[in-house]
């Protein structure tokens, strides 16, 4: 079609379904067919290719990106488990661990999948540690997280982009194709709303991949979905930092609601604390027990043993630039240097700590009012030495509090950030997609942040990257069957 001609025809093309009528008449397309397609090469996604692919099925997976690069490859490699090779000598079971995921989450994750979680995670960890993934345990950290998080140490990389490399290169070993720069963009289906395949966009072609035994999703949640997350969590939430990555942008939800999938809990997000720039993670620093959490007006508005994710929610939703600085004196390093460690650090990342010999100096750097912030400390100072510390509002519950009194002083700055997202369309225990009258829906498996039902309100250190890999694989596991059942 000429240039002229083509233009004369948009105006039809357009009223009858818009500009991608026009984009497809213009593109070449393509077909292909495959056992199992998987949309996403997060962790989830390359654990559910693995093990499709070892249940015999031919697969492919399809990334949007030119590497695999969601939030995976910014986590620390934490995964929450029981039961594995590595956790011989620190006996505990799968019910207690159960009890435990289903208690932080309020009794608001679904039971059949948190079973399925405890059931299979320690399972799902020798089976990466077959795959030559290294791991170490964490041993005897605060309930709940006992001796239950294994992490896998990244060379100079991530902990997440370690656990990629190891599945990348058991997949290359087993000859799984990863279609780079491969957009999945709309289910196909039949007329009772089956899911037969999606539909991918290349730079130049639009590719349809069939799928005899099912297409999984596992393109992550919204968290970088500003519209998303203002729309399901809360206009306050639009301030939240992201901590992971820019291309996670709410596929999970835009694709399934075609087939009417049932979308829960997208209120429910993972948050921490980081740097109002997001290139560092203050974290550790604000949990070591000395100093105090002040607003940009220098006042105390959150209590500082909060764990980091209530602590995060508290700073974008308590203060109207999700702005806060921990302020904290050269004492913090008797415990383990964490101070003289976390400046370090931060330096690294190019990012310079307001400091100052006197609370004046520091409040001055920092742009925060002196009196004020002058005024905070000197009544903590004195709660401290009364033993009242409790009674602070908001109250102080360090069983040993430290005044501030020796410098110098820094105020490291935290804003409220946010990790990644717990809603999306619901999965049952084998991974299958539900519809709104929870009846699965056919041909649709979802896992990873992509999936909802799994996570609420808090975690386990080391459950999220854990569903991955255990709804990875069921789902992976069930679809390769249910291609086998299809011939
Ligand atoms: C700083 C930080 C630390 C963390 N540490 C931990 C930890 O130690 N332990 C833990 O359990 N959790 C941790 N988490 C949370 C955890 O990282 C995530 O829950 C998890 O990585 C999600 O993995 P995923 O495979 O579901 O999605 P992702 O890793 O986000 O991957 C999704 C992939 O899908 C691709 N994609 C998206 N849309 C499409 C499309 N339309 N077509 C094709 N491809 C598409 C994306 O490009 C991406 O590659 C952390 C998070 C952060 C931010």
């Amino acid at each position: 079609m000429k240039r002229r001609s083509l233009f004369k025809v948009a105006p039809i093309l357009m009223a009858a379904g818009g500009l991608p009528t026009l984009a497809r008449a213009q593109a070449t397309s393509s077909q292909n067919e495959w056992d199992v397609v998987v949309v996403g090469a997060g962790f989830a996604g390359l654990c559910a290719a693995l093990e499709a692919a070892e249940k015999g099925a031919k697969v492919v997976l399809i990334e949007k990106m030119n590497r695999p690069d969601g939030t995976t490859i910014y986590s620390s490699g934490w995964i929450a488990c029981v039961g594995s090779k590595f956790q011989k000598d620190h006996p505990d079971s799968k019910e207690a661990f159960f009890n435990d995921m289903m208690k932080l989450s309020g009794y608001r994750s679904d039971p059949e999948c948190i079973k399925v979680y405890a059931e299979e995670a320690g399972d799902g960890v020798d089976w990466l540690a077959s795959h030559g993934t290294p791991f170490y345990l964490w041993e005897n950290l605060p309930a709940p997280e006992l001796s239950r998080c294994l992490i896998s140490p990244g060379d100079g990389i991530t902990g997440g982009s370690q656990l990629v490399r190891c599945v990348l290169k058991a997949l290359e070993k087993k000859g799984v194709p990863i279609h780079y720069n491969t957009k999945a963009i709309e289910l196909i289906t039949d007329d009772l709303l089956n899911v037969k395949g999606v539909v991918c966009l290349t730079k130049d072609k639009r590719v349809e991949y069939l799928a005899k035994g099912g297409v999984i999703l596992t393109t992550g949640g919204y968290a970088a979905n500003q519209a998303m997350v203002t729309q399901f969590i809360g206009p306050w939430a639009s301030r939240l930092v992201l901590r992971g990555s820019p291309w996670i942008t709410g596929e999970n939800i835009t694709m399934t609601q075609k087939v009417m999938a049932k979308l829960v809990n997208l209120d429910q997000f993972y948050a921490g604390p980081m740097t109002p720039t997001g290139k560092a993670n203050p974290s550790p620093l604000m949990h070591a027990g000395y100093g105090i959490q002040v607003n940009s007006q220098g006042k105390r508005f959150v209590e500082e043993t909060w764990l980091q994710v209530p602590k995060a929610k508290a700073i974008a939703e308590r203060t109207p630039d999700n702005i806060s600085y921990m302020l904290i004196g050269q004492d913090a390093d008797k415990n383990s240097n964490i101070l003289t460690n976390t400046l370090t650090r931060f330096r690294r990342l190019g990012y310079e700590v307001p400091s100052g010999n006197t609370i004046e100096e520091v409040a001055k750097k920092a742009g925060v009012p002196v009196n004020n912030l002058l005024a905070t400390v000197k009544e903590f100072n004195a709660a401290v030495k009364k033993g009242k510390c409790k009674e602070l509002v908001p109250p102080y519950s360090y069983d040993e509090p430290h005044a501030l009194e020796t410098g110098p002083y820094y105020m490291i700055p935290a804003a409220g950030g946010i990790a990644s997202t717990f809603g999306g369309p619901k999965i049952n225990g084998k991974a299958e997609v539900v519809n709104t009258e929870n009846r699965t829906i056919p041909g649709l498996y979802a896992a990873g942040a992509a999936a909802g039902g799994v996570w609420y309100q808090d975690d386990i250190g080391g459950n999220q990257l854990g569903g991955c890999m255990v709804f990875g694989r069921v789902a992976g596991r069930n679809a390769a069957l249910r291609a086998k059942e299809q011939n």
